[in-house]
């Protein structure tokens, strides 16, 4: 025993930071385990770096604040507070379709993720700030964000990702988002697309498949409809 813990302490600190990222990676009930070994994995399995680089693949979309056992919440926590931004999504979409709004602002939380790097939470931060008004100040901004998506090939796998956790999860949403009434973004009169989003909508609704729109402001027009769509078939309780 003591010979092990000899050679724990002849590694420096970082490599063990290191391991510790690609235990939590690999499963985060491994690194609650790696933790209780001894107080130096303790110290390192709560080291920010661990936080922030979580993959949280293991860990479910369902409202954290109902069905996870509480050392997963709190692990969840202390991942968000370390910006990673799979769990500023996830918590900023619990909160926004879950909970009741509280102190937390849900909005705030899918767009800290979304600047992370977070590329469903670009896709849906882009299209609910479109349909809130109080946020109308941020639609420029969100262009940016749709236009990364375009550029990656994601938009359409995000729409995708957004519309399978909703669906499936149905029997947790309580919130019916705050949507008002649809603004158009696309106004340039120089647009060969602006305008023709609900005739394009309609096209991709009865063929369910890709469209073609070269203008990003168009595009997100699109989206919101889509968005709508998915909206409009969640059997809200
Ligand atoms: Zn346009």
């Amino acid at each position: 025993m003591a010979g092990n813990r000899s050679i724990i302490d002849q590694l420096p600190e970082d490599i063990w930071v290191n391991i510790a990222c690609k235990v939590v990676n690999n499963s985060t009930y491994d690194l609650f385990r790696m933790r209780s070994a001894c107080k130096l994995f303790r110290h390192v399995g709560k080291s920010q770096h661990v936080y922030k680089n979580a993959s949280l693949f293991d860990i479910g979309l369902e409202p954290f604040s109902l069905c996870i056992h509480n050392s997963t919440r709190l692990f969840l926590e202390q991942c968000k507070l370390s910006c990673n931004a799979k769990a500023l999504f996830r918590f900023g979409f619990d909160h926004y379709f879950a909970i009741r709004f509280d102190t937390s602002n849900p909005l705030y939380l899918i767009r800290m993720a979304a600047m992370n790097g977070h590329l469903e939470a670009m896709y849906f931060y882009s299209v609910l700030v479109v349909c809130s008004n109080e946020l109308e100040e941020n639609t420029r901004h969100v262009v940016q964000f749709v236009q990364r998506l375009i550029t990656l090939g994601a938009l359409e796998k995000c729409r995708d990702n957004i519309r399978c956790i909703l669906l499936a999860g149905t029997w947790w949403v309580r919130n019916i988002p705050l949507i008002s009434q649809q603004r158009i973004v696309c106004r340039a009169s120089t647009c060969s697309t602006s305008g023709s989003m609900p005739q394009r909508h309609l096209q991709y609704k009865l063929n369910e498949g890709s469209i073609n729109v070269t203008c990003v402001e168009c595009r997100l027009d699109f989206e919101v409809l889509v968005f709508f769509d998915i909206l409009s078939r969640i059997d809200f309780e």
